[in-house]
This record gives structure tokens, C-alpha cells and sequence, in this order.
């Protein structure tokens, strides 16, 4: 799956084509939603945390309506009281009631600019509190608001993305024919409570929806999102996700759908709802919702379910929660998932990608974790694996690659961006750059941690990383250095540098070089070559090396701190006459000064 790669690719290429005199009315834009709302402006948006939501989600599919009516929990995560929250939703929607302790509270509703929501803009209720709430402190409001969720790529297309590329990735929609919404960073569909999000401000989006994921990580979220028809024809299908479940009533002449989500921690986990009228297929724990017209799709995913279980519950135990791939008609539409909900086109029949998609998704069935890098990486760390299982170690280093690119480029932009002052923009509150055991940045826990968990792989062996996966629980993972542990125990090896440099740190990238090479023989007539190797980056990392002579090459693995050399002997069948560090298992900054040629004696 690519969709990290791919949301990047669709958003940075949106910012990219950001013309100026667009960008300016963007600005214009701005400032003058801030003229108009001065007495909000002291407000401090991201004071308050929402840690328990519980929603009853009404749909009208036929008007692309959506009722909604609640409660949910606000906490205070700032260091002073607070009697002001700001809570939004998306600008489609409009707020009808907000009540504490049955009483109505006042508040001012107005429309607040930001791209986190597909409309560009959000309907902000500055809601005033009965009284001051304390730092850590809660306070439950019963909420209610109502409007409607049309396709819409606004924020796209007003930075100059042309409408048809931005419905590829702007999909969601409340529609008679198809319902897909996803929830923060897409379609405010339950209340947020976010600083404005500027897609014409380099990662300033990505910034405040990964803060806002991180804020959200530890909360509570239920969800019940139901619709009401005439019974007749076949009900259509429900999803919602996390932890959806979905129920038909039939009643004398009415049939109630609904589904419901629950889930107690999200982590990074987008809350999503999804109808259409899917041919469900249900294979446990898989259910396929199919599209009409995609069967020849849908089947190759079916084929591809059973080597793709036994794979994964080899590795990494018996898949226990229900996984769901959900059609697109639009086969170019972007991929998206949330929790073990998949939404991908079935349009095409690629076996391949139908099994390291499936392959993903039992690993979250199997192996549930709240911590983005042990969530996520370890399912792409689980794709690699299998390609490796397919078609060898350079397939899975090519699958590897890809990801490379992806957080290389990302980055590189943070580097930049650092030295144009951008952190000083945001007050500070950069969510890029962080360590990988607490990031929420996208790239991070899904690209790097898929090559943290394989450079581990490669140091312990399969069998060391099976037992402490197999021990994983995520019930005990509360200590940072517990994944740590588990592998450090069943390798019986110090792993302790290395966490320091890649997960509890965010050193950058090594950068590995041959320094010198001297080939020399024993008295006895053995040829022996003494390699040492330089690492420039600030992360250390063990590295595999290739050492070519006529008829063949041998390959020796060697740890190289950071900012460091190490030097090695190794024997030789015959003359050595190059040396080419790294396969592509670690990820290095430059790739460009690996190779070696070793000149005679
Ligand atoms: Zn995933």
C-alpha cells in the first residue's frame, strides 16, 4: 500500500502548483477572517482536548444530510483554566445546540478558514462555558448539528489543483449513490478543536492534523451512524470504522441500517463511515464490499486471502478483529485506511498488491498497538516480508525503496523549512522532527519505522523478532523502552544504541562511505582483505557490505556508529576487486558514495 506516498505526492504536488496571485488571495482571505473575528482571536483553539466522544449519526443520502446529536467530553490540556473552547466542524454543517448540564450555553457560531477540512473552512462554535474549567479538568456538552456533505475539492483546487486530479483524492461524500466520509484532516464530520491549517504553508497542514491526531491518540470514540429507508430492494451496506458493526432492522415498513464504531484509544486512527450498495462477501475474518462490475477485482483478493493469513499469523499471531476492503467505483481514487477498514479500487486484478494489502491489514487484526511506529510499521515492515516471501530480498528492498523516497524528500523540506524559520511560525509546535516512538507524523510511523523494524529483523534473525512480537501485548506497552525490551530479551543483545538513534531520537540518516581497503595475505597463502567503513550521518546503523572477486562475492554484515569507523577482516576465495555497501536495507541519505573499486595489491 502507498498511502503515505500517495497522500504526499497529491498534497505536496497541490503546494507546488500554488501560483502566486492564488496564494495571495489566500492571504487576503485570511486576514480578513481574522479582522472579523478579533474578539476570538485570544482564543487559545487547542487548549482543549475532545477525550470522549459518543455520536448518534443520522444519514439522508437522498438530500446528502447529515443529523448529528451527542456528547462529548472537553479536557483541558493547557496550563491555565479556561472558560472560552472553540469547537468546529466542517463548513457544511452548522451547529444547533450546545448544552451543559441541560442547559443551553451560549455561543457564537462563525466560519473559520482552514484546509484541514475538504471545504477549506470550518463552522466554529466559541462556545462560553458555565465556568472555568481547571488545567486536566473535563466538562461533558450535549451537542447537536446538522447540513450537508457534497464532494467538494475546494481546498484543492483553490492553490490551482485541477478539479478532476483533486476528486482523486477529494472523494468523501454524503451522496445517494455512494457515502464515504473520513473524519479530522478530511471532513470535520465530528467536532475538532484545531488552529487554521494553510495548505499554502508548506507543512502547516500536515502540522496541525498530526498535532490534532496526537492530542487524540488516547481518546474514546463511539460512533453510531444509521439511516432509515423503505424496505423493498436489498439494504445497502454499512460501514463504519474503527470497530464497526453493522446491524439491519426490519420493521413493518421501514428498514433501519446502521453501524456502529467504538474504539478506546484511536491513535493514529481516522474515525470513518462508508455506504453504498456493496455485494458483501464475507470470508472471516475478511469481508469483501464489493462494487458491481469489479468481481474479476474482488476475486483476486479472495485468491489471495489465504497465503496472506498464514503468513501473517506465522509472524504475528492469529488475526482476531474483522478486516474490511471497501470498493471504489473511481478506480484512480486515492487509498485510505482506518484502523482494518481499507477503502481501495477493486477495478484492477493485481494479486500483488491484493496480498501485501491484505497482508496489512491482518497485521492490524492481529496485532492491535495505540504507538503509530509499532501499529503501522510493523504492517508495512509485514508487506516487505512477504514480498521478500514472493519474489526475494531485492523485491522487498524495491518495496523498501519506495518508502525511502517518501520520508527522504519530507525530510529534506523539514530541513529546509527549519532553516526558514517556519518553527518560530508555528509557535513551536512542530509535530516533524520528532522521535518515532512519539511521532504522529505520517511518513515517519508508517516509511521509517517499515525500515527500523527490517534493519532489526536483519540484526536479530527471524526467530528473535517472532518471539517478541508474540509477546507484543498493547495493553503493556506503557513503558517507551518495552519494544526495546522484548527484542533485547529474545536476542539476548544490546539494542540500546540503536533505539537511541533511530526511535527514541530523531537522528537523521548514516551516511556510509568505504574508507579504506587493504588486501594482504597470510603466510600460509590465505588472502585476507581489511575493510573499514566511515559513517558521516548521526545515526548509526548495521550495515551489510558486498565484497566482489572473480566468480562470486561474499556479503558481511558490520555495525558502524554513528559518526564513527569500523574496520574487518574478511577471507577471500579470491582477489577482491570492489565493495558495495548497503543493499538498501538501511536507510541512508546519500546512496551515491557506497560503491567501491579495489585497485591490485
Ligand atoms: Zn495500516
Amino acid at each position: 500500500m502507498k498511502l503515505a506516498i500517495m497522500r504526499l505526492a497529491i498534497m505536496k504536488l497541490a503546494i507546488m502548483r500554488l501560483p502566486g496571485l492564488l496564494g495571495l488571495r489566500l492571504c487576503l482571505i485570511f486576514s480578513l477572517t481574522v479582522a472579523l473575528s478579533t474578539p476570538a482571536a485570544a482564543i487559545n483553539r487547542e487548549a482543549f482536548a475532545i477525550a470522549k466522544y459518543d455520536l448518534e449519526i443520522r444519514l439522508e443520502p437522498e438530500q446528502q444530510r447529515l443529523g448529528a446529536r451527542g456528547k462529548i467530553t472537553l479536557r483541558n490540556d493547557s496550563a491555565q483554566p479556561q472558560k472560552i473552547a472553540a469547537l468546529q466542524i466542517s463548513s457544511s454543517l452548522n451547529w444547533r445546540s450546545i448544552r451543559v448540564d441541560g442547559k443551553t450555553v451560549q455561543y457564537v457560531s462563525q466560519p473559520y478558514m482552514s484546509d484541514i477540512d475538504h471545504t477549506g473552512a470550518l463552522s466554529e462554535a466559541i462556545v462560553t462555558l458555565p465556568a472555568e474549567v481547571k488545567p486536566k479538568d473535563s466538562v461533558e456538552l450535549e451537542i447537536g448539528y446538522e447540513g450537508v456533505i457534497p464532494l467538494d475539492t475546494t481546498r484543492l483546487t483553490r492553490i490551482g489543483v485541477p478539479e478532476e486530479i483533486a476528486k482523486h483524492s477529494s472523494w468523501d461524500q454524503i451522496s445517494p449513490s455512494f457515502t464515504a466520509v473520513r473524519g479530522a484532516g478530511y471532513v470535520a464530520w465530528y467536532p475538532i478543536t484545531t488552529e487554521s491549517a494553510d495548505f499554502s504553508e508548506g507543512n502547516s497542514l500536515f502540522e496541525v492534523a498530526d498535532r490534532w491526531k496526537e492530542r487524540e491518540a488516547g481518546s474514546e470514540f463511539q460512533a453510531r451512524v444509521t439511516t432509515s429507508r423503505e424496505s423493498g430492494d436489498q439494504a445497502p451496506s454499512m460501514i463504519c470504522s474503527p470497530g464497526g458493526e453493522k446491524i439491519v432492522q426490519q420493521f413493518s415498513r421501514a428498514q433501519i441500517v446502521s453501524a456502529g464504531c467504538s474504539w478506546t484509544r484511536l491513535g493514529a486512527v481516522t474515525p470513518t463511515f462508508a455506504m453504498a450498495n456493496y455485494e458483501p462477501e464475507p470470508k472471516p475474518p475478511l469481508t469483501l464490499y464489493t462494487l458491481p462490475g469489479h468481481e474479476a477485482g474482488a476475486a483476486t483478493y479472495s485468491n489471495a486471502l489465504e497465503p496472506a493469513m498464514k503468513f501473517v499469523s506465522g509472524w504475528f499471531g492469529q488475526p482476531r478483529a474483522p478486516v474490511a476492503i471497501a470498493d471504489f467505483a473511481d478506480p484512480n481514487s486515492a487509498p485510505f485506511e482506518s484502523g482494518t477498514l481499507l477503502m481501495a479500487s477493486m477495478a484492477a486484478e493485481d494479486s500483488k498488491l491484493a496480498g501485501t494489502n491484505l497482508v496489512h491489514e491482518l497485521v492490524h487484526s492481529a496485532l492491535p498497538s495505540s504507538r503509530p511506529w509499532v501499529y503501522e510499521g510493523l504492517a508495512h515492515f509485514a508487506e516487505a516480508m512477504y514480498r521478500q516471501e514472493q519474489g526475494g530480498r531485492q523485491a522487498a528492498l524495491d518495496l523498501l525503496g519506495q518508502h525511502r523516497a517518501a520520508f527522504l524528500d519530507s525530510e529534506k523540506e523539514v530541513s529546509a523549512e527549519l532553516e526558514k524559520n517556519v518553527v518560530e511560525k508555528s509557535g513551536g509546535k512542530r509535530s516533524v522532527g520528532q522521535p518515532l516512538a512519539v511521532t504522529f507524523d505520517e511518513t515517519c510511523y508508517r516509511s521509517k519505522a517499515a525500515y527500523v523494524w527490517w534493519m532489526l529483523r536483519d540484526m536479530v534473525g527471524d526467530d528473535a523478532l517472532k518471539q517478541a512480537i508474540g509477546k507484543y501485548r498493547t495493553e503493556d506497552d506503557k513503558d517507551p523502552k518495552y519494544v526495546e525490551q522484548l527484542i533485547e530479551s529474545a536476542s539476548k543483545r544490546d539494542l540500546g544504541w540503536f533505539f537511541d538513534d533511530w526511535v527514541y531520537q530523531d537522528r537523521g540518516l548514516p551516511d556510509f562511505h568505504v574508507l579504506s581497503v587493504h588486501p594482504w595475505q597470510t603466510e600460509k597463502g590465505v588472502q585476507i582483505i581489511t575493510v573499514t567503513l566511515e559513517n558521516l550521518g548521526n545515526a548509526g546503523a548495521e550495515v551489510p557490505f558486498t565484497i566482489s572477486f572473480e566468480g562470486g562475492e561474499i556479503t558481511k554484515r558490520i555495525e558502524v556508529r554513528a559518526k564513527s569507523t569500523a574496520t574487518t577482516r574478511v577471507e577471500m576465495p579470491g582477489t577482491a576487486s570492489e565493495i558495495l555497501v548497503n543493499d538498501g536495507s538501511v536507510p541512508e541519505s546519500d546512496l551515491t558514495n557506497n560503491a567501491f573499486k579495489i585497485s591490485g595489491p
